[in-house]
């Protein structure tokens, strides 16, 4: 339990019919009492007036006490609602601090939350991930992992990696030959079906964090075909330097852009152009690079110099065969050619803006709402986890498969089990733990 007892305005800046602060530690009864007067009945709304020091009213409202532990951060906890203007909030906070309350760090109610046992890890980054949620997929998903389905789940694959040590360890307590014939199999299957899970469940939090994060979308093409320019487009501003002179745009630029609250993150990548100096020959690898890992790429083409490019490599054969393709055929306003879906890609112009829409539909059809109920809202640093945890239960595979001696086996099973407890927080250090909740805004 920490000593100090904080308060932060729990509502969003700015004007609103309400607004809410909320209190956290062991003062917040008496610092409740002396705004409020006697402590109103606990889980119930009780309308008071909020006295400033000179006894005066500063606003009046509704108070709500949960008395700690059964309260979000397991300590003892208020709210005052009252009117949502700034002016108002800040005196209700100037009161609190006055009488001995200190500003909450952002995140702070949660990572008191999660230190009193109250949310695991994922429970707490869902409530971020849900606030800040960009899509109604996304918004699904940081509810599942709200309600604690991602943390049961690795809770689970915990909860069997230690069945197998155990089993394993008491192997090395009691045989005095190593595990062999069925009993091995047995293990050998159980460590299968455990990768296999291992598998599935990072595939669902892969999903989970391209809903958070947004899809990739890399933008290719020959120089000068309109890659920047189409950004823009999309993004709606200059988002990228857009020049008449190929070969500009050198290094991959991202921006994260919304379409339809669908996050995406949007990479302009060097024009694809053989020779060059050795900045632009690094801009054509990273460009290679990025679109290996995109979720789909745009290829600009210029419909205006089509064919009338000499010297310059064929985009095509630089294309990962594995990432979906859009062919964008850019500068309908040179050409001539009508806007919109066309037999050999979707027509737009940059510069007009004309197809545009179109493709944004596209992009909104092509990478949108996923409704798979197995989805969890998920971050990198899961990912990373699941990615040892897999890496670990690999290595107790091959080494079961080897006909290894159990100590090895139960030693890698231990290094899985250990990356898949810094999923939930079982397994953490301060820093990871201040590296998550800096990122959560004042008042969670
Ligand atoms: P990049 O090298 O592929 O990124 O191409 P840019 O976006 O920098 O554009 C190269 C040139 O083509 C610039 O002069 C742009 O203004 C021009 N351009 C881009 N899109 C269009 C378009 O749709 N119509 C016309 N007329 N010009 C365009
Ligand atoms: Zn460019």
């Amino acid at each position: 339990m920490s000593d100090a007892t904080i308060c932060a305005v729990a509502t969003p800046p700015g004007r609103g019919g309400i607004g809410v602060i909320r209190l956290s530690g062991p003062a917040t009864a008496s610092l409740i009492e002396a705004m409020v007067g006697a402590l109103p009945s606990p889980r119930r709304a009780s309308f008071r007036r909020f006295a400033g020091d000179d006894g005066a009213a500063i606003d009046e409202g509704l108070v709500l006490w949960f008395p700690g532990p059964q309260s979000f951060t397991g300590e003892d906890v208020a709210e005052l609602h009252g009117h949502g203007g700034p002016v108002v909030m800040d005196r209700l906070l100037q009161r609190l601090l006055a009488l001995g309350a200190e500003l909450a760090a952002p995140g702070e109610f949660s990572h008191r939350a999660y230190l009193n046992g109250r949310i695991d890890l994922t429970r707490a980054e869902a409530i971020a991930d849900l606030i800040e949620a960009g899509s109604e997929s996304a918004a699904r998903a940081a509810v599942r992992s709200l309600q604690g389905e991602f943390a049961r789940t690795v809770e689970r694959l915990v909860q069997r990696l230690t069945d197998l040590r155990v089993h394993l360890e008491a192997g090395i307590d009691f045989a005095d030959e190593p595990l062999e014939g069925l009993a091995l199999d047995g293990v050998l299957e159980r460590i299968e079906a455990i990768a296999a899970d291992v598998a599935e469940t990072r595939q669902a939090a892969g999903r989970g964090q391209q809903l958070q994060e947004g899809l990739t979308v890399v933008i290719a093409g020959r120089p000068n075909a309109g890659k920047s320019s189409l950004l823009n487009a999309l993004a709606g501003r200059d988002a990228a330097i857009v020049t008449a002179l190929a070969g500009t745009t050198r290094d991959v630029l991202d921006t994260y852009l919304h379409i339809d609250g669908l996050p995406l993150r949007v990479l302009d990548t060097a024009g694809l152009r053989q020779g060059g100096d050795v900045v632009e020959q690094e801009g054509v690898r990273r460009a290679r690079q990025a679109m290996q890992q995109a979720d789909r790429i745009l290829l600009v083409e210029d419909d205006a110099a089509a064919g009338t490019d000499p010297g310059v490599a064929d985009p095509q054969t630089d294309l990962p065969s594995a990432v979906p393709v859009t062919t964008v055929i850019n500068k309908i306003d040179l050409s001539g050619r009508s806007a919109g879906v066309a037999d050999d890609g979707l027509a737009v112009s940059a510069l007009t803006g004309e197809g545009m829409a179109a493709l944004r539909e596209h992009l909104r059809a092509s990478l949108g709402e996923d409704d798979s109920e197995a989805v969890f809202i998920a971050r990198r640093r899961h990912l990373q986890s699941l990615d040892a945890a897999a890496a670990g239960v690999d290595e107790a595979l091959e080494a079961a498969r080897a006909g290894a001696g159990e100590e090895l086996i139960a030693e890698s099973l231990g290094q899985a089990q250990q990356s898949l407890g810094e999923i939930t927080g079982a397994v953490t250090t301060e820093d990871l733990l201040g590296r998550i909740f800096s990122t959560f805004c004042i008042g969670k």
